[in-house]
């Protein structure tokens, strides 16, 4: 890829900065199968004490981190409501199945899980059907765009799981950006589940790696489970360090992204054949209406140097990120409007 692509197919597509590579270099490291590794344990406890959570755990992937969750909190053999455009249902490789046991309920309706479709989708208790155990909910929703879920809506959606006796799993791979959008504190949000992932290989700019912070009760098996998946990892205090990086450096700078996807968004909506979802966040969804096909939309632009994702057959996806500058921006505006034009 030349330095001029402008890449928008994600926010993982970040590369460490120098500064980040240096304090990975720089980090006191251990051997954390073994006895520990220091850096590691100071990010759990960064991450704990920012999610009010009693503690965290480091993981290699927040696929992992996700999944180690549903086996935490739930039963095998029973289901697990999740939105139907959700990470776990959509890109985990049927994990929930194969890893944990666990059947899939998916829930339809609103762009993200909403307490009023989750409670019609409990159903009746019956000896033919399986009992449910735990319900997923993701903050910000990737698949409706960076979408955002209000402190109020996540609040009455643990209400209506509790009526239920389920815990929650909150996927917050991007609840980073969630908190900058609304200035709700991330133990607000965290609060209203037993278990929180939260990844910063996305917008804070690390090259891997995610924690699971939780209640003391479903975490005392945190560690296990995390081994059982394979995810124990060694000096991993390299990693840990580009994430501590991140929180202190990336997490008060992803306003950045948000604005410049507002100003994305706006050239887009003006673009004949282009609806374009407002963006809440960091990540632009645009509808193409005017028979123009997402991979048409992706192959040209990627002939005038601009990477975005087909979400599906007619929408794409653009996600600002750390390595877009105003420039870039400036850039792809163009070539965008240019190629979706119906
Ligand atoms: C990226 C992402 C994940 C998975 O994180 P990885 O570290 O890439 O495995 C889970 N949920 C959501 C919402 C994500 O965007």
């Amino acid at each position: 890829m030349s330095d001029t692509t402008v890449d928008l197919r994600s926010d993982t597509v970040t590369r460490p900065s120098v500064a980040m590579r240096r304090a990975m270099a720089e980090a006191e490291v251990g051997d954390d199968v073994l006895d520990g590794d220091p850096t590691v344990r100071a990010l759990e406890a960064r991450v704990a004490d920012l999610l009010g959570k009693s503690s965290a755990l480091f993981f290699p992937s927040g696929t992992m981190a996700n999944q180690a969750a549903l086996w935490l909190l739930g039963e095998p053999g029973t289901e697990v409501y999740a939105h139907e455009d959700s990470h776990i249902v959509n890109w985990e490789i049927a994990g929930t199945a194969g890893l944990v046991g666990l059947q899939m309920r998916v829930v339809r309706g609103a762009p993200v899980l909403e307490a009023d479709a989750l409670r019609a989708a409990f159903r009746p208790a019956s000896i033919h059907a399986p009992r449910a155990s735990l319900v997923c909910a993701e903050n910000t929703h990737n698949g409706a765009g960076g979408m955002v879920t209000p402190l109020a809506h996540l609040q009455a959606i643990q209400a209506t799981a509790a009526e239920q006796g389920l815990p929650v799993h909150l996927d917050g791979a991007r609840l980073w950006n969630a908190h900058l959008a609304t200035g709700t504190p991330l133990a607000d949000f965290a609060a209203c589940a037993s278990t929180v992932m939260v990844s910063f290989s996305k917008g804070l700019g690390a090259p891997v790696g995610a924690c699971l912070a939780g209640d003391a009760a479903p975490m005392r098996r945190a560690w296990e489970v995390r081994k059982r998946f394979g995810g124990g990892m060694r000096q991993s205090g390299i990693l840990a360090a580009a994430a501590l990086y991140g929180i202190e450096q990336n997490l008060p700078r992803l306003g950045e992204d948000h604005a410049r996807a507002r100003r994305l968004a706006a050239v887009l909506a003006a673009v004949p054949g282009v609806q374009v979802v407002s963006p809440d966040t960091n990540i632009v969804m645009c509808d193409l209406i005017g028979g123009v096909t997402a991979s048409e939309v992706v192959a040209r632009a990627r002939s005038a140097g601009v990477l975005v994702t087909a979400w599906h057959q007619t929408r794409v996806r653009c996600v600002l990120h750390l390595d877009i500058d105003e420039a870039a921006l400036a850039r792809a505006s163009t070539v965008l409007a240019e190629v979706m034009a119906a």
